[in-house]
């Protein structure tokens, strides 16, 4: 998957792929990550690429020009590139979308800094508008970095054991289990035995009970719209009256 990142600062890009997995990732071909720096496609001595914005006010707009000289340089190589514009006014970033955008074979990620992009950007060129979250960032080189890593994470190869992003938080609508690693006692807080027993079918119910427990205590709302089988159904009765409220929200469930 090619990545296409269009910024004012390209080496807060290139900072991010020189370690770990993503650094891998990058080596062994699973993604292409290229910042191009839009003052490259500003015209004049200058090379300006923001301006006053028209009407007035404080701050400074990016202007359309260079911008649209980037993306179009990008899309001559890839015609079918998807466009997304990082803003605080976009759909909301998760995991689904992480999944959503999978289906791109490249992403042009758009990162505005001043007050923003030029709105005639997004009207000709943007497919996809996308926050990070309701917050006002500097400038959308986290956002876009925030995206690459989300998303690449879920391309096949990319994880050493291709399990672990299946089993990740939010990825089947719950948060994950938690875990544990040497030494089984630290400070005189133990590993649950039951890790222990080698009994893989007990070690994976008491990682789901684990799992709902969780969410159902630090994000409640996650329950309502994730797909429960009738195995966590039967695991959250066992759980306390808490969770029966939450259960009377599930069609066909009798509590
Ligand atoms: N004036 C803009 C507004 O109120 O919508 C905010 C501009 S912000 C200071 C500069 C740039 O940071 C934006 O153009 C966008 O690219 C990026 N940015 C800021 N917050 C973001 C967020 N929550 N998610 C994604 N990008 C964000």
């Amino acid at each position: 998957m090619n990545f296409i990142i269009l910024t004012l600062f390209p080496d807060m890009i290139s900072s991010m792929f020189g370690n770990g997995v993503l650094k891998r990732a990058v080596d062994n071909g699973g993604i292409a990550v290229t910042p191009v720096n839009i003052r490259d496609f500003a015209e004049g001595k200058h090379r300006i690429t923001d301006d006053r914005p028209y009407g007035g006010g404080c701050g400074m707009v990016m202007k359309p020009e260079p911008i649209t000289a980037a993306i179009r340089s990008a899309k001559k190589e890839f015609p079918e590139a998807y466009t997304i514009l990082l803003t605080p006014q976009g759909r909301i970033f998760n995991q689904k979308v992480a999944r959503d955008l999978l289906q791109h074979k490249t992403l042009i990620l758009i990162c505005g800094r001043y007050e923003g992009v030029d709105e005639r950007i997004r009207e000709e060129w943007v497919n996809d508008e996308v926050s990070i979250g309701d917050y006002i960032l500097t400038g959308g080189e986290p956002a876009a970095l925030v995206i690459v890593d989300a998303v690449s994470r879920l391309i096949p190869g990319v994880l050493g054991g291709e399990s672990s992003a299946e089993e990740d938080s939010f990825s089947d609508g719950l948060l994950e289990y938690p875990h544990y690693t040497r030494p089984r006692s630290f400070e005189g807080a133990e590993v649950p035995n039951i890790l222990l027993s080698g009994d893989h079918e007990k070690i994976r119910q008491w990682r789901r009970k684990s799992s709902l427990m969780r969410t159902l205590l630090k994000r409640p709302e996650l329950l309502e719209s994730s797909s429960l089988s009738a195995e966590d159904i039967e695991l959250l009765e066992e759980l306390d009256l808490r969770i029966k409220k939450v259960l009377q929200k599930y069609p066909g469930n009798d509590m």
